[in-house]
């Protein structure tokens, strides 16, 4: 069986940045270090985390009036903001800078008396998170039938901005749909699906012309992962999320020539290793890497946590999944 690795996967600069604010935080501080929400969407990463003195919670409530405070990735509403202030809680926020440049991008937009529209799905925390920064009405909408349902004028000043993590092709259909609504429209296009989203999913589309099965290693409550799931289906090539090798069923590889493997921008290097070994087990695995972007983007930690010495024990462990073509062991 042949095994194409799609190029860039894996770790995008966000999530990198996120974990290592964790992993600092502990250093400085010592255990228990707060967690609000999944610090990454991945059980390995939050499960080596909490064995390290991470406390994960989904309320600050849980949180004693001296603890030390981490954000996720995802982004926080300002009402979470303003309750860990009040509570006098020491915040670290973890959410990724493009995020944080969406909030900022919304409430411009607002101020400048232009009616939000922010694509992407609901429940999900990012979404949760943008709608509670921008301090006005924010209408979400998920498909380009949501926006066929807007009841507003179609004059209305509107001005979009989108969840990071969205389908590139999907977000420009809603896009579309909005220009085609409405007289005056703003919004940065498919800009705000960042850079580790939109070049996961060009790579996949390349692998997708080469496989006949693809594995995207990543967790179901990823949306990037998700998204790439849907890609490859979208490509007419059988697609499977799976969080780790040991989900690969047997049928799914039954006669199967060359498989692609790619993973969400939050799954560690180490899964898709493990679904490589857990491939090993039908027969001989012969491993390439299709080649792609390389990504070269880094994030600062905050200013307190610079000085830490940052052993990243996950970065090791989980050996730091993008761009890492030195990495793979294609033996
Ligand atoms: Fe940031 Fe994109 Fe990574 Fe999300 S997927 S953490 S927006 S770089």
């Amino acid at each position: 069986m042949k095994v194409i690795l799609a190029q860039p996967r894996g770790f995008c600069a966000g999530v990198v940045r996120a974990i290592e604010i964790v992993e600092r935080a502990l250093e400085k501080y010592g255990p228990p270090v707060y967690v609000r929400h999944e610090i990454v969407h991945n059980k390995w990463v939050v499960d080596a985390l909490k064995a390290r003195g991470a406390k994960f919670v989904e309320d600050l409530s849980e949180v004693p009036p001296d603890g030390i405070t981490v954000f996720s990735a995802h982004g926080v509403a300002k009402k979470v903001e303003l309750d860990a202030q009040e509570r006098g809680l020491h915040v670290l926020n973890a959410t990724c800078p493009l995020v944080s440049k969406v909030h900022t991008q919304g409430r411009h937009y607002l101020r400048k008396g232009r009616t939000v529209v922010l694509i992407g799905h609901a429940g999900h925390p990012e979404v949760e998170g943008t709608l509670g920064q921008i301090p006005g009405e924010v209408l979400l909408v998920q498909s380009e039938k949501d926006v066929d349902q807007l009841t507003l004028a179609p004059e209305t000043p509107i001005a979009y901005v989108t969840q990071t993590t969205l389908s590139v092709d999907d977000t420009k259909g809603i896009i579309a749909a909005l220009y085609r609504k409405f007289s005056d429209v703003v919004g940065p296009g498919t800009e705000d699906i960042c850079y580790a989203t939109q070049n996961r999913q060009m790579a996949l589309r390349e692998l997708s012309k080469a496989v006949d099965v693809i594995f995207v290693v990543g967790a179901a409550n990823s949306s990037n992962s998700n998204r790439l799931r849907e890609i490859g289906l979208e490509a007419g090539i059988p697609t499977h999320l799976i969080a780790n090798g040991s989900e690969i069923k047997p049928e799914w590889v039954d006669g199967v020539e060359v498989v692609g493997i790619t993973a969400g921008a939050s799954a560690p290097e180490v899964m898709v290793m493990d679904a490589i070994e857990a491939l090993r087990k039908f027969g001989p695995v012969e491993v390439s890497l299709l080649p792609g972007r390389e990504e070269n983007m880094e994030f600062r930690v905050p200013v307190e946590l610079l000085q830490v010495k940052n052993a990243s024990k996950i970065g090791k462990d989980g050996s730091l999944g993008h761009s890492s073509l030195a990495k793979v062991d294609c033996g």
